[in-house]
């Protein structure tokens, strides 16, 4: 179907509305914000669902199973009201982004002809230029290459909600690694980097509009090396350091990890930059090096254990998460076995686990040693119950301890606040809502396998709260 043309926007033009419907990783979370601001000079602002939006934007992701069939299964929803809003003389751009975007391209208008625009998401930055041709033109509208132009280099500044305490700042996409299993060099292409004053600008204007933390992100976020400021290569421990100096920013983080990539700055920069939080989520994957090798991850378990021992001794109170696969093909008791030592060993705060699932196109999908259902389900059952052991243990040794936490939020009962530790646990307790966005110690009380309950020590005056 044709749209009708572009309207104009004006004082008079009435506002667009945008609703981005985001499914992944926070790297997607980060995406979906940078389209809306792509979006805001062009008169779209948030809708409340997509039933009141002008444009809506299905923001994929295609790391696990099915995900091509879910997105088709949510386009059939979001037909329905796109023809809802047509038989009122409403008009819908619907868009579908992302890595199944990235991944199906064509095939994705071919079965869904009523989507207006597919782009990856490496295009995003030319979004205004696509609706402009989807409102002229009679087809769909296609952007899955990857351009040769960084599209940071087109984005607008961060629109980031005002007063947001915490904020995503992507530095790096893209991997090289080629792991067996994972779908992302081919959907998100090849590791680049943001030039390190492109990254602080952006930083400090996040601080400026209020945030007091700020995530690093990147699907290999380790592996950045960007153009630094004085023109040399910086790699992700020089830029935490120069984050670290912007005044009234206290806690950066950052995420995803690659273990080969832990430079030694980077280890260091973990003992010495107290604005590093103590907290990192470093992929593994499998205990076996066996299946390691046949995961193409090009690190043994011991090495693993090596770098979590250096780390620990820049910084003994690291809090570790991890994701784990189980059933990659060619995995036995025997390697599983290994996994489950490996867990025992390190021992982790928390973590992500899941079956493995074969992604078409990737070198694993057509290996041999296929591991049946049954038997992943039985060993990720085994796997998550120790890690929401060691969850669990992590969490109640906290019990008696003074911990800051950052406070972000109010909390489900009045007068209650809620906040993060700085190991990432999720706190609550009762206290004015003046802390908000302040660093402050609480004494933990109670702790369950998700969250820590706590009691504010004492009330900051108005003086210890002013900004330093
Ligand atoms: N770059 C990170 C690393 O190397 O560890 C991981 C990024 S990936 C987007 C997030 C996680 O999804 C992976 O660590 C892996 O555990 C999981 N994953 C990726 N492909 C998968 C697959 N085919 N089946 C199951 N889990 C998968
Ligand atoms: Fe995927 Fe991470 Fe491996 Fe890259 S390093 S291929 S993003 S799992």
């Amino acid at each position: 179907m044709k749209l009708p043309a572009e309207p104009r926007l004006s004082p008079v033009t009435p506002r667009r509305r945008l609703h981005v419907i985001t499914w992944g990783c926070q790297m997607n979370v980060y995406d979906s914000g940078r389209m809306a601001d792509v979006l805001a000079p062009l008169g779209y602002t948030a809708a409340d669902g997509p039933a009141d939006a002008d444009m809506v934007i299905l923001n994929t992701c295609h790391i696990r199973e099915k995900a091509a069939e879910k997105v088709f299964s949510e386009l059939g929803r979001l037909r329905l009201i796109k023809e809802e809003r047509a038989a009122a003389g409403k008009s819908t751009i619907l868009a579908v982004a992302g890595c199944v975007a990235q991944a199906e391209g064509a095939e994705i208008t071919a079965r869904a002809p009523y989507v207006d625009i597919v782009l990856g998401p490496q295009t995003y930055h030319r979004l205004p230029e696509m609706v402009a041709r989807a409102h002229r033109a009679a087809g769909p509208v296609i952007e899955t290459d990857f351009p040769v132009e960084q599209k940071f280099d087109f984005l607008p500044e961060q629109q980031a909600a005002p007063g947001a305490l915490t904020a995503f700042l992507t530095v790096q996409e893209g991997c090289d690694k080629f792991c067996s299993f994972c779908v992302v060099p081919y959907t998100r292409g090849a590791e680049a980097s943001r030039p390190a004053a492109s990254v602080l600008a952006e930083a400090r204007r996040l601080v400026a509009n209020g945030a007091r933390e700020l995530t690093l992100l990147g699907q290999n976020v380790n592996a950045y090396h960007g153009e630094g400021t004085d023109g040399r290569d910086w790699g992700l421990a020089r830029l935490i350091r120069a984050l670290a100096e912007i005044p009234g920013l206290v806690r950066l983080r950052y995420t995803t990890s690659h273990p080969r990539d832990m430079e030694d700055d980077l280890i260091a920069a973990h003992g010495d930059v107290p604005a590093l939080m103590p907290f990192l989520h470093l992929p593994v994957q499998s205990g076996s090096d066996r299946i390691l090798a046949a995961m193409n991850r090009k690190h043994t378990a011991d090495d693993y254990r090596r770098l979590i021992d250096r780390l620990r001794a820049h910084r003994p109170d690291l809090a570790l998460s991890s994701d784990f696969i189980i059933g990659h093909p060619g995995e036995t008791a025997v390697d599983f076995a290994a996994t489950m030592r490996l867990i025992e060993d390190i021992g982790f705060a928390q973590a992500y686990s899941f079956k493995y699932s074969a992604r078409p196109g990737t070198p694993a999908a057509g290996a041999p040693g296929v591991v049946p259902e049954g038997e992943k389900d039985n060993r990720l059952a085994e796997l998550q119950a120790l890690l929401r052991d060691q969850q669990t243990a992590f969490n109640a040794e906290c019990t008696g301890r003074v911990i800051d936490v950052l406070v972000t939020h109010a909390g489900r009962r009045p007068g209650q606040l809620g906040g993060r530790s700085p190991y990432l646990q999720a706190i609550h307790f009762d206290g004015p809502m003046t802390l908000l966005g302040e660093v402050v110690p609480v004494k933990i009380t109670h702790t369950s396998t998700n969250s820590l309950s706590a009691a504010l020590i004492f009330t900051p005056s108005k003086q210890e709260l002013a900004p330093a």
